[in-house]
């Protein structure tokens, strides 16, 4: 089976090469797949080329486009369960999250078929009756589009949709460790009619084949998700041929309790703000900043619930989270943890993986809860993006949003507060992107989502995120030209 997508053909990789997959929940065997080289994402590229350059895709209505993506959403509602499944054996994260990812990915479909059409630009008034001048919306050209492992076939989506709604061609290039959704959506996008070449997958590691996305001059837009320092060298490598680029990186994000908030449901949301899929979450909530006074009953609370969280594999319905993807991350998610008790933090539970032998196969780390954290430690600044909760002190409001603003990321960040007041002044200076009053986590397509800081460049979702897919271009129709005699005839 190849599985490589180029011009509307499946194929091998030029060189042959294949890549196994496994489970992180077990190790087990999950698939084998075409490792492409930077010759198949060259021939990606060009097939993206052609189709934009001479098919008749760019040339379709932004309503056709929106139909053919509300047909994508169809077809994703009714692969349902099969890409559900395939997203859990290959991130290992529990199938009832995979099946609320999937839904999700209906609706950003669905979101962006919907507005494709709705913006065909503007006419605006030239104070002439000789002259018109409209402003149009067109797409950018050839995007390379680089994803993730945590939320594989959702960060594809957030870019998948808007680029072709826009009328761009595509070449995406999912992590290779996590491959099986994406060969599974460019399925559904050859059966929805989409011609060949718009839409083309390469798979691989990211220096062979993601980096001729950022990299080859046939390439006018590359959209990059992950970690900074992969995104420092996407924008690095994309200055030479002046590419538009869209980075959507990590974040570090405050989760700040103040003490007349609702402490149990504050709590409660805290949990699941840095365990859900064990803290591989760009917004996880992973600092904790809780003022003086409640500090004591929160933190016994979140640790004594963290203690007892249940571990296990996708399948597994007891299991309340997940794998670490790797044993490499879960080491480093273990150094991050380390570090920060040499620097002086208090461990109060978790701090290295399961002594369960059923659980010895696959890449776990137990809930981890470090106390008495500053904003000095390396834990706190960095992104461990595991199951690591820092917690800092404040002491008032002003301390609270300093804490809080101070990170070189600006992703996310919740507050929890009964004052109302307070609620909308603390969100208004909080140096984020998204942010959460009284709740942790929800978004809708309908929204934008998108980092401050260091946490990236441009917008996903909501109308801005088709915009990133669109160049305005600004057309003056001069309808009756006459000579000027500027200068004498
Ligand atoms: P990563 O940066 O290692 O890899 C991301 C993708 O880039 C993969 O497809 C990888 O193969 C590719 N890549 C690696 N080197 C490359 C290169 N030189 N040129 C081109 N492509 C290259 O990130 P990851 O470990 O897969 O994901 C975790 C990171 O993603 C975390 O930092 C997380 O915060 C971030 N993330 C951010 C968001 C967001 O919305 N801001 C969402 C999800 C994940």
């Amino acid at each position: 089976m190849a599985e490589l997508y180029i011009g509307g053909a499946w194929r091998e990789a030029v060189e042959g090469g294949r890549r196994e997959i496994r489970c992180p929940a077990d190790g087990s065997h999950v698939a084998t797949v075409s490792e492409a080289t930077a010759a198949d994402a060259e021939a990606a590229i060009l097939a993206a080329r052609q189709a934009f350059d001479a098919g008749d895709w760019p040339a379709t209505t932004a309503r056709e486009r929106g139909a053919l993506l509300s047909r994508v959403a169809d077809l994703l509602e009714r692969d349902a369960k099969d890409f559900a499944r395939a997203e859990s054996l290959d991130t290992g994260k529990r199938l009832v999250e995979s099946e609320y990812d999937v839904a999700d990915v209906v609706a950003c479909f669905r979101y962006y078929g919907g507005i494709a059409g709705t913006d065909a630009g503007r006419v605006v008034d030239t104070g002439r009756a000789d002259a018109i001048s409209r402003v149009v919306r067109e797409p950018v050209g050839v995007c390379g589009l680089i994803t993730p492992w945590n939320y594989p076939l959702l960060q594809a989506s957030w870019k998948v949709a808007p680029a072709l709604a826009a009328g761009n061609a595509i070449v995406l290039k999912p992590s290779e460790l996590t491959p099986s959704t994406a060969i599974l959506l460019m399925r559904v996008l050859e059966e929805a009619g989409l011609p060949a070449g718009v839409a083309n997958l390469v798979l691989g590691a990211g220096p062979a084949a993601g980096a001729p996305l950022a990299e080859h001059e046939a390439v006018d837009l590359v959209s990059f998700t992950g970690g900074l320092a992969t995104g420092r060298r996407i924008m690095a490598a994309a200055a030479a041929t002046v590419k538009k680029v869209a980075l959507e990186l990590g974040g570090k994000n405050p989760n700040v309790v103040f003490a007349d908030a609702d402490l149990p449901t504050a709590v409660d949301f805290a949990l699941t703000a840095v365990f859900l899929h064990s803290g591989q979450v760009c917004s996880a909530g992973a600092r904790l900043v809780v003022q003086d006074d409640a500090h004591d009953a929160v933190v016994d609370e979140i640790v004594r619930r963290a203690s007892r969280i249940r571990l296990g594999g996708p399948f597994d319905v007891d299991a309340e989270t997940g794998p670490l993807i790797s044993a490499a991350h879960r080491d480093k998610v273990a150094a991050y943890v380390d570090t920060g008790v040499a620097e002086g933090a208090v461990l109060r539970c978790g701090g290295k993986p399961p002594s369960d032998p059923d659980l010895a196969a696959g890449f776990y780390y137990l809930p981890t809860v470090l106390d008495e954290c500053t904003q000095q430690m390396t834990v706190v600044h960095e992104e461990s993006f595991g199951p690591v909760l820092t917690v800092e002190r404040f002491g008032d409001e002003d301390d609270a949003v300093r804490i809080a603003n101070d990170t070189t990321y600006g992703l996310a960040g919740a507050v929890w507060t009964s004052d109302a007041g307070r609620a909308q002044r603390v969100a208004g200076r909080l140096r984020h992107g998204t942010v959460w009053i009284n709740d942790f986590h929800p978004y809708v397509p309908q929204a934008e989502w998108g980092g401050y800081g260091r946490s990236g460049i441009g917008r996903e979702l909501g109308p801005s995120g088709l915009d990133e897919y669109r160049e305005t271009k600004h057309v003056w129709h001069n309808i009756d030209p006459k000579p000027q005699y500027w200068f004498h005839a």
